[in-house]
């Protein structure tokens, strides 16, 4: 964030002197930075690279003309991922800022269910993928490496063989120990033959993957309930219109596994969706001669889909190669039962943009924002520039009085231009709120005009009012 903060050059060269002759270091200049110690943020500050060339998009995914998407599209123009190679992608500030909360969130709903929060290697050796296999079976996905003696490894996929060697290299556990829920949230990596869509589909990807471990069957179906719950809960929040879909099992394999799909049509998946009961299912699952709801009957309607989150009830094909096991309330051995769930981190960013935006502005789930607030002051040299420090003065009395928005405002300091053009960027970009400080910051008292993203609305509000109003702002 330093960056990003406005800095004074007198004040720099003063902590210096002043720490090598008394240790004491200001904090604070009254000229630059006014208000209680708090510095602002600006946007001409921000590292935000925008004006890709179109031939540059497209050779980010590894070949001329092919398709792009809205969210893709989008996140290039704003400076919100920039491309590094086919299927990679730097994540930009804007983008870490919004992916932090969205983690934030996935936080809250795991452990709110017992998850506990762990992070395991991306380098995997060899030999964990032979043990179940999977070392041939998923073929060219694993990237694999060498190290320099001639060890073999892969870059990790997904982790159900480490975590399942993990807890299996736990001795002398209990059934009254379990369950175990034990989660993280990592890169993956999958040579995608394929990568396309931005973030929807790379080869390098933010996963939060989690590994359940329980005592009997019934126990972890009821886990498995308790996660899906929680996926719904995370969805509902985000305020993202989703579709719990029976699917296949694929090469995790296990007994039981639903999608969790977001409805659009750039999506890569073809959904059966029963409009008359909660019946769906991934169409790969289905018998394509079917056409009514093997639940109801009712004929089924088709729908294309994103995946953006997976879950699996494995029973104990991992647990069985690994020897996880616990000892029973009889003093006998026995396995573990397992469930592996995914939530593809990047995916739901990519993906909420690509449903939630319009052609030209993007439009993030409200918990995601990367910053709440924008506030535009006047241009420089025009009538209402009279009012140019109220700008200010607000930023501080948000910062102050309203303690959930303290970084999460964002003052855009490029007074050359005009309030309009300000104002289409900051449509662009989705803040929730935009504060400007226009015509009638003029009158006594003055008057902010609050663009409100969500309801469309605008306002003129005084500074109490506006105060007000931020102060309902949910932030995670
Ligand atoms: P897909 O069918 O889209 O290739 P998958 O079924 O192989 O995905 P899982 O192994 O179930 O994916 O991974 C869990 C989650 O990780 C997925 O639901 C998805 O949200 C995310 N994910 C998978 N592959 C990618 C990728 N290449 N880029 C971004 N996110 C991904
Ligand atoms: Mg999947």
């Amino acid at each position: 964030m330093e960056g990003l903060l406005t800095r004074c050059r007198a004040l720099s060269a003063l902590a210096t002197s002043s720490r090598q002759l008394s240790g004491y270091i200001p904090h604070r200049c009254h000229q630059c930075a006014p208000g209680r110690g708090q510095q602002r943020l600006l946007l001409s500050r921000v590292f935000q690279p925008q004006n890709l060339r179109e031939d540059q998009v497209l050779s980010s995914e590894g070949r001329a003309g092919d398709l792009t998407c809205k969210s893709q599209r989008l996140m290039l123009q704003v400076g919100l991922i920039r491309p590094a190679s086919p299927g990679c992608y730097h994540l930009l500030p804007y983008t870490v800022r919004a992916m932090e909360k969205l983690v934030r969130v996935i936080d809250q709903e795991m452990q709110a269910i017992g998850g506990q929060k762990i992070n395991m290697p991306s380098l995997s050796p060899a030999e964990l993928w032979q043990a179940t296999n999977r070392w041939d079976s998923m073929g060219r996905e694993l990237i694999r490496l060498q190290d320099r003696h001639g060890k073999e490894y892969c870059l990790g996929p997904t982790h159900e063989e480490a975590v399942t060697a993990l807890v299996a290299s736990q001795k002398n556990l209990s059934y009254k120990q379990l369950p175990f829920l034990l989660y993280q949230v990592t890169r993956k990596f999958r040579d995608e033959p394929r990568p396309r869509f931005g973030l929807l589909r790379g080869r390098e990807f933010y996963m939060k993957d989690m590994y359940t471990f329980d005592s009997s069957p019934e126990a972890a179906r009821e886990t498995y309930g308790l996660v899906c719950e929680a996926y719904c809960s995370l969805f509902d929040r985000l305020g993202l219109r989703f579709i719990k879909a029976q699917a296949d099992v694929g090469s995790i394999g296990g007994m039981m596994s639903h999608e969790f799909q977001l409805p659009v049509d750039v999506g890569e998946d073809w959904l059966a969706v029963c409009p008359s009961c909660s019946f769906s299912a991934n169409m790969e699952t289905l018998d394509l001669s079917q056409k009514n709801c093997p639940a109801c009957h009712s004929p089924l309607t088709k729908t294309k889909g994103i995946e953006v989150g997976h879950t699996f009830y494995l029973g104990t094909k991992y647990s069985s190669v690994f020897n996880a096991q616990f000892t029973d309330a009889h003093g006998e051995p026995s396995l573990a039962e397992m469930g592996c769930y995914g939530l593809g981190v990047t995916r739901i960013l990519a993906a909420a943009i690509e449903v939630l935006s319009t052609e030209d502005c993007i439009r993030w789930p409200r918990l995601l924002a990367p910053y709440q607030v924008c506030l535009i002051p006047p241009k420089k040299g025009s009538k209402e520039a009279a009012a140019s420090e109220l700008t200010g003065h607000l930023y501080d009395h948000i910062t102050e009085m309203v303690p959930q928005l303290r970084g999460e405002v964002l003052l855009d300091d490029r007074t050359p231009l005009t309030i309009g053009n300000r104002l289409k960027d900051a449509n662009k970009v989705g803040y929730p709120f935009v504060i400007i400080t226009g015509k009638r910051a003029l009158e006594d008292p003055a008057h902010f005009e609050v663009w409100c993203q969500n309801t469309g609305e605008v306002l003129f509000l005084t500074r109490e009012g506006v105060m007000e109003l931020l102060s309902q702002v949910q932030v995670v």
